[in-house]
């Protein structure tokens, strides 16, 4: 439920964080992985506040980074070396240089040059980097097609038919150390049947290292379990039980092996939601149009890859419940067009949205935005950076 007459009196657009739901998702997250030794780290990428940062810390969970700012913010933020992973397919000079002065975790690699390279910047600091090959599966997570990671013909990691060579290199490349295997299949995956069949083929890349006599001491299984963008308040908390008891019953781990996660949109994403306010309501020919204070320059998922947010009304609620009129409620009694206020088509956040009766100054809410929405906003058009508030600020 939200705070309405206190979010009513904050500027808009903005971003409110419900403190105590990701607390909430921390401890039951933490306490579902602790069952079976497993460690996770959390995606930086999904957001990266300082206050989001210091509760995922508080938890005792390591930090997943795909650029050397990410590496710096986690490192600034306290999180330890040994509990810092760091991928990406395009890790430039300085980031590498910078996780080797800071002597991170792991570098999970996805190609044979940057094992080459990474090597390189090593040996001339004296220093041994350990290194997580990251294995494309090619295993399909049907999600979108722009967070689809898998598959062969995506950009990510070293494919299952290049194995054996990128493997034989490592005699060559003495200041790397193989410390483990890493892959990472998608995001937003709602079928966890996807993450039955990467237990699967990891149980048989693992065989294939076996019969070479190479030891894996990690399993890093990434991250991408999905949240429900259309029932927030029903699934406010991923079944993290489910989805880590399926790792416990199809991964095949090997003895003294330990299991890392790293999970981003799950960890964030319903504790976020962006609050802005109604500018006009536009007839249109066939549709009325909501205008919002709030764009694609806040929340470009919808703009980016279609991405669906549940759209509320607020003000039309009382007590967090619909307003009543004649014995039914008024949440669904109109379609708008739910736009922002940017010079692009694509500036929508929904079309046809079933909404209670809306009027200029009415305070909307998207919900399930703590993930992938802060982080991408930009400064398109010229717009004020979106701020963030926090529910126990305020
Ligand atoms: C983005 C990313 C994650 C996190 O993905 P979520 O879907 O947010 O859980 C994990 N690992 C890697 C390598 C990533 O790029």
């Amino acid at each position: 439920m939200f705070p309405l007459e206190k979010l009513k009196q904050i500027p808009t657009p903005f971003y409110y964080y419900d403190v105590e739901v990701l607390n909430r998702t921390l401890q039951q997250l933490k306490s579902e992985a602790d069952k079976y030794g497993f460690v996770v780290h959390y995606a930086l990428k999904a957001n990266a506040n300082n206050k989001v940062l210091n509760a995922v810390k508080s938890y005792g969970i390591g930090a997943d980074c795909v650029s050397g700012n990410e590496v710096k913010k986690a490192v600034e933020t306290g999180f330890s070396p040994e509990h810092i992973v760091f991928a990406g397919v395009g890790k430039s000079d300085d980031e590498i240089n910078y996780a080797l002065d800071n002597s991170i975790f792991c570098f999970n690699c996805e190609s044979s040059q940057e094992l080459e390279v990474i090597n390189e910047l090593a040996a001339a600091k004296n220093k041994v980097a350990s290194i997580a090959l990251r294995i494309n599966p090619n295993v399909n997570a049907n999600t979108h097609k722009y967070i689809t990671t898998g598959l062969e013909e995506n950009k990510f990691g070293i494919n299952l038919w290049e194995l054996e060579n990128v493997v034989n290199s490592f005699n060559a490349l003495k200041n790397l150390k193989l410390i483990g295997l890493h892959f990472h299949i998608g995001s937003q995956i709602t079928d966890l049947g996807s993450f039955k069949s990467l237990c699967l083929k990891v149980n048989e890349i693992q065989t294939w290292f076996e019969q070479r006599k190479i030891k894996i001491e990690n399993i890093n299984v990434g991250g991408g379990l999905g949240v429900n963008y259309y029932e927030p308040d029903t699934y406010l908390i991923p079944d993290f039980a489910a989805y880590f008891k399926l790792f416990g019953d199809f991964l095949e781990v090997r003895k003294g092996q330990k299991v890392h996660f790293e999970l981003g949109r799950a960890i964030v994403a319903q504790c976020g939601t962006l609050i802005s306010k109604v500018l006009y309501i536009k007839k249109g020919v066939n549709t009325n149009f909501a205008i919002l204070d709030a764009g694609m320059t806040e929340l470009m998922r919808p703009a980016l890859y279609q991405a669906y947010h549940k759209i509320e009304n607020i003000s039309k609620m009382e007590d967090g419940k619909w307003k009543m009129e004649n014995g039914q409620d008024t949440s669904a009694i109109y379609k708008y067009d739910v736009v922002g206020p940017i010079c692009e088509s694509s500036d929508c956040f929904g079309k046809a949205v079933s909404l209670p009766e809306t009027e200029r100054g009415d305070v909307m809410a998207l919900r399930t935005a703590g993930a992938y929405g802060e982080v991408m906003s930009s400064a398109y058009n010229l717009r004020d950076r979106v701020k963030a508030v926090y529910s126990d600020e305020i």
